[in-house]
């Protein structure tokens, strides 16, 4: 071991950093294959609105100031969009950022940090850096929600060292989601102490009424009910600005309080700002987007159905498919044929491969070549 692997603190020595999707760039590179079609990070296929691109041109000649410490205007307009008080916003470069915050102001080594089995990532790296104890609780094995969380399990996992509660809703990577009265008596259900997270990401599709009959909750109602409540949005996802890296959280202000002062202060770039602030003055554009994306749902889940595939059912902009168990060489096969999905044991799910929604070109490039690979 080298001094310096000596010298870092435990929750480190442990860490194994994220694993992204793999780049395009990457792929043309080692298989050489052109036309790359990337369906593994839930990006949004459409991009940003022109509204936006163009708010950015306007931006570029002040790339020489440092940007809005306190971002005034963004935190204006989402207090506005949400009805909360400026003061309970904190802004991230991304969502990642307050999921981070909470974890740095609140959990010491050996304290607990308490998710579901198949939750998103960033969850137990979060806790390993700070030297926690992350204590995950098994996913529902049976319909009409497996795969999803088990809150009476996750009930009954709290102690006296638990200080977080990580919960997305709908998950990634399963896209299986939480309805509002189960997951409000949940929260209730929670003492105070302990902080739970609501990570929000993939609200916008959730929320769309076109994905079904979904009983499927906007948590940041219930923050005047919750003090210890927090509940994180991005722009990464439907809104397309994952190259800028914007999100935030929403919380009691005290809390609010506490994570401002762990927040870099120019954390939130000038450029990224701007985005964010013009993105939620085109609302339209993004609306497309998720319309676009219930029906790329239903053609991609019917399609796999219709050649005998298991899916998870799913209110996110992704899903995933059981391919069965040589699901790490179908990942390798479909990156020969220059699609790129998201293999997922890593989350406990070695039969399943996750998909991002893409263009309707896109996903069908992609159903075309797993019919090949699978012959
Ligand atoms: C993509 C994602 C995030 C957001 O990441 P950003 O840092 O905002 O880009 C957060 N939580 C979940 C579950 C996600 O899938």
């Amino acid at each position: 071991m080298n001094q310096f692997e000596a010298q870092a603190t435990p929750g480190v020595k442990g860490l194994h950093p994220y694993q992204p999707g793999k780049p395009v760039d990457e792929l043309q590179r080692e298989y050489g294959v052109s036309d790359v079609v990337k369906l593994a990070s839930n990006e949004n296929p459409l991009g940003p609105s022109p509204v936006v691109l163009a708010a950015l041109q306007n931006k570029l000649a002040e790339l020489a100031r440092y940007p809005d410490g306190n971002g005034f205007e963004l935190k204006q307009a989402l207090a506005a969009k949400h009805g909360v008080d400026m003061a309970q916003i904190t802004l991230g470069t991304g969502s990642s950022d307050p999921l981070e915050f909470v974890v740095r102001a609140f959990v010491q080594p050996g304290d607990e940090v308490l998710f579901s089995e198949h939750a998103f990532a960033m969850y137990p790296i979060i806790a390993q850096a700070a030297s926690a104890t992350a204590v995950i609780t098994p996913a529902n094995t049976l319909p009409p929600d497996k795969w999803g969380h088990d809150l009476d399990a996750m009930r009954a996992a709290v102690t006296d060292r638990t200080r977080v509660i990580f919960i997305a809703n709908p998950n990634n990577p399963t896209g299986t989601w939480l309805g509002g009265e189960v997951l409000r008596a949940f929260i209730a259900d929670i003492p105070e102490r302990v902080m739970v997270v609501v990570d929000e990401a993939y609200f916008e599709f959730a929320s769309d009424p076109a994905l079904g009959a979904v009983d499927y909750p906007d948590a940041t109602q219930w923050l005047d009910c919750f003090p210890n409540l927090m509940v994180t949005r991005t722009f990464s996802k439907a809104y397309g600005l994952a190259g800028l890296r914007v999100g935030y959280s929403l919380s009691h202000p005290d809390v609010a309080n506490l994570l401002n002062r762990i927040r870099p202060p120019f954390n939130v770039n000038s450029l990224a700002l701007v985005a964010a602030c013009a993105s939620l003055n085109d609302v339209g554009h993004m609306r497309s987007g998720v319309a676009m994306n219930v029906e790329q749902m239903a053609y991609v889940t019917t399609t796999v159905k219709n050649q005998g595939l298991d899916f998870i059912p799913s209110v996110g902009n992704f899903v995933c498919i059981d391919v069965g168990e040589r699901a790490a060489a179908v990942y390798d096969a479909l990156l020969y044929e220059g699609v790129i999905v998201r293999p997922v044991a890593n989350y406990g799910m070695p039969r399943h491969l996750r998909v991002t929604l893409g263009l309707p070109e896109e996903n069908a490039r992609f159903l075309t070549a797993l019919e090949k690979v699978l012959a």
